[in-house]
């Protein structure tokens, strides 16, 4: 396996695909945003494991050590989320080098406290050791659920509304910003916090997992162009999006042009906004979205429908129905 041709899904695919005789019929392994384990008759467990690497996922001068420490654990929540079940506790692995300082630990520590209190998940164990050079977090999330309830990537229909828990492209424009050196200040404050803090919508997950007429969720981590592409290939269906309904901040909005963004490309395939994505029965959606606002006071947005077509295939399209082409974010 040669990563840097068969690329990230490439390997995860391969590797599910030796795996999987050895995963009993009643298991649901690799593929979806969690695993999902028998607990007893009426439950069950969802695990997810996410890996931050120095120089790959993070600066150590870009990022406070209390955001670190919150955004490693935010991460793996973001996944419990994205199958509508609840966290019960972390463990935390952790290669720690030399110079990294006790400030550091103690302000890594602090946030991933908070967060953990926030949502009540426990760290309940995990590895230290040291590390020659970067320093990597990995943290394993276990969650729960009623049995059968999990939402997976599977279930969506055609004619199916596609919808995001909020605005997309902040985080990217976050990113931009510390990759250019800007320090935070009132105006880009907003952008740095949203991709080094994200907030895990675990109550928002929890809420719409026990509606039936939600189909089919996940998390926007990588993008929505490659993650809604995730969603289409598990359901065999094509997924159309109308670019000028994707949710954009009014901070967005009003800052895109002074630093030369391109919006569409911070939006579609900037990532690690850690909304839900999710794809809901057309004749409930207005419904189920009065439902919603009353209970969390914000909107979700719809941005597209699923259709019979090329499985696993993203048409974007504009309010004049004309076709563009974009990527979803690609590690190698
Ligand atoms: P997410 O972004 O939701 O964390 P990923 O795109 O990282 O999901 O992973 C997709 C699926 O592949 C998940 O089910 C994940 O558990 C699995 N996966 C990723 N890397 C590995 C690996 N090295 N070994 C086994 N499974 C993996
Ligand atoms: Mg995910």
């Amino acid at each position: 396996m040669d990563i840097k041709s068969v690329g990230e899904f490439g390997f995860i695919d391969e590797v599910s695909k030796r795996f999987r005789s050895l995963v009993p019929t009643n298991l649901m392994g690799i593929g979806d945003d969690c695993a999902i384990i028998p607990a007893n008759e009426d439950e069950e467990y969802v695990v997810t494991a996410d890996l931050l690497v120095e120089g790959v996922h993070f600066l150590r001068d870009t990022i406070t050590p209390e955001q670190l420490g919150y955004k490693s654990l935010a991460v793996n929540l973001s996944d419990i989320a994205a199958m509508g079940a609840k966290p019960i506790g972390a463990f935390m692995s952790i290669a720690i080098p030399k110079d990294v300082s006790p400030q550091l630990l103690d302000g890594f520590t602090k946030g991933f406290l908070e967060l953990s209190q926030k949502y009540e998940t426990p760290l309940l164990g995990g590895d230290t050791t040291k590390s020659l050079r970067d320093l990597m977090i990995n943290i394993t999330v276990i969650g729960k659920c009623k049995r059968g309830e999990a939402k997976l990537r599977s279930g969506a229909q055609d004619g199916d509304c596609i919808c995001s828990t909020g605005f997309l492209g902040d985080s990217a424009a976050g990113l931009n910003l510390l990759l250019n050196n800007h320090k935070p200040q009132q105006d880009t404050n907003y952008f740095i916090e949203r991709h080094n803090k994200p907030e895990p919508r675990i109550n928002e997950g929890l809420w719409l997992a026990k509606h039936e007429s939600i189909t089919s969720m996940m998390d926007i981590s990588d993008g929505v162009g490659s993650d809604l592409s995730h969603i289409a290939k598990a359901s065999n269906l094509e997924a159309v999006v109308n670019i000028d309904r994707i949710p954009i901040s009014e901070q967005l909005l009003n800052a895109y042009d002074t630093y030369n963004w391109n919006i569409h490309k911070l939006s579609i395939s900037g990532g690690e906004d850690y909304e839900l994505l999710f794809t809901i029965n057309q004749e409930q959606l207005s419904e189920v979205l009065t439902a919603y606002q009353q209970q969390f006071g914000k909107p979700f947005y719809m941005l597209g429908v699923m259709r019979n077509g090329e499985g696993g295939s993203v048409v974007w399209q504009n309010d004049q129905s004309e076709t563009f082409n974009f990527d979803g974010f690609n590690h190698y």
